[in-house]
């Protein structure tokens, strides 16, 4: 299997070529050349698998040139009952990713059992444990730059801590994160972890990874490298909870289900697709925005019309406050029939009006619009206010807590499922990383796993800089 660009101008790779890397060199994004495709005997032995096993099925399908045995022996090594067992009591952590069924048609796909509380574990302890893995066969060193809204940080660093010949260099928005989730983070002292908090938002932080990453000799002299959701190994591991949940949800490969999924940089959605391309028997795609509905616009109007700092929101749901969708090129690649020459058009418009805040492109009045509804999204936003009444209803009518972005995700979908498609709501984090907005809704404190109590209190490792990228590479070349 090789990986080509979104921007049509780049060679093609292998797995491993593209997973310690970041952006093509074109300054694309990594996709396989087809999407493999799954038989009807397939998914009807998948659908008995465990989680390792499936995930080893379905990954095995993409990472081809990693000898099966090895391939075999970092999922299994990832994938285990102690590392997905840290959340609510009730889960069933054998099953990694259990589905809790509300009532019949209704369920939650619980993926935030693991060590930070958040879905990105799910990849990202994979990473972890894939980039051990190729580092060590060529006695080689990486250098993490990554930028996070809160919790793709934490859970990279909880992936990479101690790993031998990694450092993680994490820049995360000052001030903007949940007292939680910055002790979270900046409570790590392990030495090859560096937290910098940027003076800006998400994007600010985002935008300086990809200046450093685009500066390729700089890149390559300090063997810089990224856990920031474009990676292909981080997409490619979540497509594997995709048929996991269809699995728990439904008797037969018969039927089709609607997943909802609370969305910020369009990775999680972006798996999903890719599931569907593959095969598997997913009605309908309902994207899930907060108050920053960008995505939400294009799929209701065709326009693509990412916002500036200034007009990207702070919001009880932090890890969706992201205005310009760093996956959303690999849709979009697929949705223009892989014509490179079209995607590099859309981003040209896109990067010059970044500045006037009036970046923009349009495909309604394009045969692009007319091929949207063959990709089956739905798309819908929520609000503070529906966040907490869906958080206040659930815990009424079920007693079951979820967070602020699961509720976002559960409120869309229930908006806009089609009738008769079950409806899987991807759990994105649990209750306990965002206690004042359970406080305010509920007027109670969420449960936290006891190994967390406390960690607000624990001393804290953080930089603090401006959005200067000047600054940023002296501050890495001064630790490395
Ligand atoms: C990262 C994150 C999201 C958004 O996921 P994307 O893959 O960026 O779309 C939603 N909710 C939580 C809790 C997250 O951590």
């Amino acid at each position: 299997m090789k990986y080509i660009s979104t921007r049509g101008n780049a060679p093609a790779k292998t797995f491993t070529e593209i997973l310690l890397g970041g952006l093509a060199p074109d300054g694309g994004l990594y996709l396989p050349e087809t999407y493999p495709q799954v038989t009807r005997a397939e998914l009807d032995a998948w659908r008995a698998l465990s989680y390792a096993d499936l995930a080893y099925a379905v990954l095995s399908k993409f990472a081809t040139d990693i000898p099966a045995a090895d391939l075999k022996a970092i999922i299994s090594k990832t994938y285990t009952a102690e590392v997905y067992c840290n959340g609510r009591a009730d889960s069933d952590a054998t099953q990694i990713t259990p589905l809790r069924t509300l009532e019949p048609g209704v369920h939650i796909l619980e993926l935030s059992n693991g060590p930070t509380l958040a879905f990105k574990d799910m990849a990202m302890q994979l990473l972890g444990n894939l980039f051990e893995y190729a580092l060590a066969k060529d006695h080689a060193e990486l250098n993490i730059l990554g930028a996070t809204s809160g919790d793709t940080g934490s859970a990279a660093e909880y992936a990479m801590r101690g790993k031998k010949g990694i450092r993680v260099f994490m820049l995360s928005p000052n001030g903007k994160m949940s007292a939680f989730q910055r002790a979270q983070m900046y409570s790590l002292q392990d030495p090859n972890i560096f937290n910098i908090a940027i003076n800006g938002m998400f994007d600010d932080a985002q935008d300086l990874v990809k200046a450093v990453s685009n500066d390729h000799a700089y890149k390559a002299a300090h063997k810089i490298g990224t856990v920031n959701s474009i990676n292909w190994g981080r997409v490619s591991a979540q497509i594997v909870y995709y048929f996991k949940g269809y699995f728990a949800a439904t008797q037969s490969n018969d039927e089709q289900v609607a997943f909802s999924v609370p969305s910020g940089n369009f990775g999680n959605i972006c798996a999903g697709h890719i599931a569907r391309m593959m095969g598997l028997p997913i009605g309908q795609l309902i994207l899930a925005t907060n108050e920053n509905d960008v995505l939400d616009e294009f799929f209701r109007t065709g326009i693509y019309r990412p916002r500036g700092t200034k007009h990207t929101y702070q919001t009880s749901s932090p890890s969706m406050d992201i205005s310009k969708a760093s996956n959303f090129e690999r849709f979009v690649f697929d949705l223009v029939g892989r014509d490179g020459a079209q995607v590099r058009e859309f981003w040209a418009k896109v990067d010059a009006g970044a500045a006037s805040d009036e970046a923009a492109f349009d495909i309604k009045g394009t045969a692009y619009w007319n091929e949207l509804p063959k990709f089956d999204f739905a798309s819908g936003k929520s609000l503070h206010f529906d966040r907490l009444k869906t958080i206040r209803e659930l815990w009424q009518e079920y007693g079951v807590m979820i967070d602020p972005h699961t509720a976002d995700g559960l409120k869309v979908g229930l908006e806009q499922r089609r009738p008769g498609l079950p409806l899987i709501c991807l759990e994105t984090a649990l209750p306990a990383k965002f206690e004042e907005t359970l406080v305010e809704a509920l007027g109670r404190t969420p449960e936290r796993p006891a190994a967390l109590e406390g960690i607000e209190a624990l001393p804290q490792h953080v930089e603090v800089m401006d959005a200067d990228v000047v600054k940023l590479k002296a501050f890495i070349s001064a630790n490395t």
